[in-house]
């Protein structure tokens, strides 16, 4: 089998261009695994950068700066092994995404992924996936498998949706998704009906602001509750800084991390304090072509996937997509409140944007039940 044998499915990348801004850096804070077949290289000219890292599975990887920061390779921002970077680093900010068809999906988290300009997105994109044709067909068939499988639980536990139904419905009301009066409704009616449909749904009259709040802050704040600043996620900032905010107990502390791998405190709030902002209209719209993407992504819809199989199949997977997507937005939104609190970015276009920028790399990397490749 090759990959010509699979779907392959483009749509998130096609018509973008991408490029990488000199001053970025912001993917070489992830320690990329190093494969078998580049491990010579390092072995012979930096023995001391290729580690072994601990994950499930312990892998190889290249050394952190002080166990922590970035690569040991990246120098003022730029990769001092550049003709020998892994293929994670060629890879990025693209990710493949196997279900039982491969997905390529754009991490928006990367800042030149909004510039609109660099190369055709389309054209690097085939070209990842024909270099990783054997890494593909493997991952696809196990992750083929694990889907087979999840769909006959779904079937016997009488909770099966048609997935490609659900993101047709959410297609078709959109604007119900940057609407807090229909998410609040949304919401309660994913925990309280047994099988929901889009269809009819009325906007809440009593707009409960405070839980609507709960609910972002809370999913915010999960995957920023760490001291390890490997394990929480980085803001670029347009000024290219290197943003983490870590939460614990009753504080979130915000951090910019130097080149050097040492962290600079720049403030702290107390997460009650942050209140909610509502985007504008020019917001609602940059945060609907988000919420298309995400409802287009399969990483999406297996974490989803992933979600039910941890609850036991006890919810209709119509229930589960609806009511985690909007969990999503409010955290987004949340997150957006979140740097308004701290930087003062507004509620409009552009603050919904350093939202996803901050937010895309967190929903990539939630647990699924496919693989990425
Ligand atoms: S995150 Fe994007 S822009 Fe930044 S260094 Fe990586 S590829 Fe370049
Ligand atoms: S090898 Fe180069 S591109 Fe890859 S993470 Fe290290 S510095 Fe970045």
């Amino acid at each position: 089998m090759s990959v010509a044998d699979y779907e392959v499915d483009y749509s998130e990348v096609t018509g973008r261009k991408v490029e990488c801004p000199s001053e970025c850096g912001m993917c070489c804070l992830c320690q990329p695994e190093v494969l078998p077949e580049e491990r010579a290289f390092f072995r012979t000219n930096h023995p001391d950068a290729l580690v072994k890292a601990k994950g499930p599975e312990p892998y190889f990887a290249l050394a952190l700066k002080k166990g922590c920061g970035s690569c040991v390779f990246l120098d003022g921002r730029r990769c001092k092994v550049y003709d020998h970077r892994t293929a994670y680093c060629r890879q990025f900010p693209f990710h493949l995404y196997a279900s039982d068809r491969i997905k390529v999906e754009l991490d928006l988290s990367c800042r030149g992924a909004w510039t609109g300009a660099g190369v055709d997105a389309l054209a690097e994109a085939k070209d990842i996936v024909a270099r990783a044709d054997r890494r593909i067909v493997s991952a696809l068939e196990e992750s083929t498998a694990v889907y087979r499988e999840f769909y006959a639980n779904c079937r016997e536990a009488g909770v099966m949706a048609v997935p490609s139904g659900l993101r047709m419905s959410v297609s078709e009301n959109l604007s119900m998704f940057t609407d807090l009066a229909y998410l609040s409704r949304i919401m309660d009616m994913a925990q309280i009906e047994p099988l929901m449909s889009l269809a009819g749904i009325q906007p809440e009259r009593n707009l409960d602001i405070p839980s609507l709040e709960e609910a972002g802050r809370d999913s915010a704040l999960e995957s920023m509750s760490s001291s390890d600043p490997l394990s929480v996620p980085v803001y670029c900032d347009p000024q290219w800084n290197w943003n983490m905010f870590m939460a614990t107990e009753d504080r979130i502390v915000w951090n910019v991390m130097d080149d050097d791998g040492d962290l600079h405190m720049k403030g702290e709030a107390d997460p009650m304090d942050i209140r909610l902002r509502i985007p504008d209209a020019a917001g609602r719209h940059v945060l609907s072509e988000y919420i298309q993407t995400l409802n287009g992504r399969d990483s999406f819809m297996g974490s989803v996937f992933a979600l039910m199989d941890e609850n036991g199949y006890e919810d209709d997977m119509s229930n589960a997509y609806y009511g985690c997507l909007s969990v999503t937005v409010m955290d987004l939104l949340w997150r957006m409140s979140m740097l308004d609190h701290f930087m003062g970015i507004g509620c409009g276009a552009d603050a919904v944007r350093e939202a996803i920028i901050f937010y895309d790399m967190d929903r990539l990397d939630a647990p699924t039940i496919g693989a990425f490749v």
